[in-house]
């Protein structure tokens, strides 16, 4: 393929990105713009193996290595749960972070990468493999952390350690200096130093920038992770030369910012107090770890009196959380949905920002389930519903209906927007005991005169309930 043809397809491939991205914004247009995803990577894909910059001595190497990494993606996307998806995001943002690295050290050390660069050209192509190598490596620690954090493996409480701030402009410093030394060095011997100590210090701080962040602020780390991948990507397109890689590279970065923006907004908290870290400081309560203190008393109900409680209700308000997504009580609910809606019930689905482990989980589940697009809702377009709701049934959540966010001040989510379902008539808790939820506090909603307790896992009453309604 010679090399107007291949910018042709970069740009063909970068429009059906644009398209992907637009298309993903509407549930509705989602099918079709993860279709524009697979032709343009497709198109991508074909268009850089065939294309300049490859010779016809680098294919072993790429069906090699497209192979390996193929069938190890093929199968994880294959074996993985739907609750472990956000581990498996973090995981590849992870990999992004990991090619950035490689590539900026095999670009470093090739003599090649720099023939006929000089003056002002070997400066900007020394500064791309620095910034490139720093943003990579950041990605790459920061992500292994988000993974560990997700997946439960590296506990949710934030690492504070004393003078963290100053730790971390050091940390800055220390890079920026390394970083005037690398821009002046002749040989690969001379850079080697500087460039392996700006890894190591951009390895710690993206430990140290994750670890310091706790339970319900990861939501954005994980957005903001999604955004550094994105850079990090760009950042090797620079260095190989590649405009595609970096058209690609600012879209994902951009669109991961807009997002991380969007999830701030959703829990009412600045992007730098975020960064920063500390949630669930000394200021704040301590979290009941794993269970919740005792606060009052409950009231347990049973399938078949949340069955006639459905029955006798005229409007029902789901707020499904990381609970459903456990259970995999999607269809089940669909199918009481469809019960109800088919005796005059009006059944609609609240949606907080942060249900779940990623952006989208409810809304990907629900999709999956066939849930009507028209009756699931955003936090903010049924928070005043509540008090002409009869029914609220909470599936699996607990920090996104927790009300001390609202009441109380010294709550480590205190700030955060929640689904105000204890304002309904009655509201129906479903979940396996009192434990907390991911971010770790105790929740006042459970002990509520109107709420009642469902305990037990969600499919599992789900069924019951659904049995009971039709019986
Ligand atoms: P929570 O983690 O607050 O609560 C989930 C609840 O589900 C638990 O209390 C648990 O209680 C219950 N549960 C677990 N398994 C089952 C089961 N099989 N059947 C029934 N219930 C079950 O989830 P929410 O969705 O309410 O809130 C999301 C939290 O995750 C927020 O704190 C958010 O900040 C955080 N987060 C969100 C991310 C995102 O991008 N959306 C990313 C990272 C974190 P029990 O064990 O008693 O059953």
């Amino acid at each position: 393929m010679n090399s107007s043809l291949a910018t042709v397809a970069y740009i063909g491939a970068t429009i059906l990105f644009i398209l992907s991205l637009g298309g993903l914004s509407n549930q509705e247009s989602s099918r079709r713009g993860n279709l524009f995803g697979m032709i343009g990577m497709t198109i991508a894909v074909l268009a850089t193996v065939f294309g300049p910059q490859v010779n016809s001595g680098g294919y072993a190497w790429i069906i090699g290595a497209m192979v390996i990494g193929g069938s190890i993606g093929l199968y994880l996307a294959r074996s993985v749960q739907m609750t472990q998806m956000p581990e498996l995001v973090a995981f590849m943002h992870s990999m992004v972070g990991l090619a950035a690295v490689l590539v900026g050290f095999a670009t470093f050390v090739d003599p090649t990468a720099t023939e006929g660069f000089e003056g002002a050209a070997r400066t900007i192509h020394a500064l791309e493999i620095y910034i490139g190598i720093f943003i990579g490596a950041v990605t790459l620690s920061g992500s292994v952390i988000a993974f560990g954090k997700l997946s439960g493996r590296i506990g949710g409480n934030p690492m504070l350690l004393p003078g963290r701030h100053l730790l971390n402009l050091a940390g800055l410093l220390v890079v920026i200096y390394f970083g005037s030394v690398f821009m002046g060095v002749h040989t690969v011997e001379e850079g080697m130093m500087p460039i392996i100590v700006m890894t190591v210090i951009a390895l710690l701080f993206g430990i140290h920038m994750v670890m310091a962040i706790g339970g319900a602020d990861m939501p954005v780390v994980v957005s903001m992770l999604n955004s550094y991948s994105g850079w990090a990507a760009a950042a090797t397109g620079f260095m190989l030369n590649n405009d595609l890689l970096i058209v690609v590279g600012a879209l994902v970065g951009s669109s991961g910012a807009i997002l991380s923006y969007i999830m701030c907004n959703a829990m009412n908290r600045s992007f730098i107090s975020v960064i920063a870290g500390g949630f669930g400081t000394t200021s704040a309560k301590p979290a009941a770890a794993g269970g919740a203190q005792p606060a009052g008393e409950v009231t347990p109900i049973s399938s078949v009196e949340t069955a006639e409680l459905l029955r006798d209700a005229k409007s029902v308000i789901i707020v499904p959380g990381y609970g459903m997504a456990v259970a995999q009580a999607q269809h089940t609910v669909f199918e009481i949905t469809k019960h109800l809606r088919d005796k005059g019930v009006n059944v609609r689905f609240g949606i907080h920002p942060v249900a779940g482990r990623m952006p989208g989980h409810m809304n990907v589940l629900l999709a999956e389930a066939k849930v009507p697009y028209d009756i699931v809702f955003e936090m903010d377009e049924l928070n005043d519903d509540f008090p002409a709701t009869d029914v609220t049934m909470v599936i699996g959540a607990n920090d996104i209906v927790n009300p001390s966010a609202q009441d109380d001040p010294t709550s480590p989510i205190a700030g955060m927007p929640v689904l105000e379902v204890w304002k309904s008539k009655t509201s129906i808790v479903m979940k396996r005991s009192m434990a907390s939820g991911y971010a770790g506090v105790d929740n006042p909603l459970f002990y509520k005169e109107n709420n009642r307790m469902l305990f037990g896992d969600a499919k599992k009453m789900l069924d019951e309930v659904l049995t009971a309604l039709r019986a």
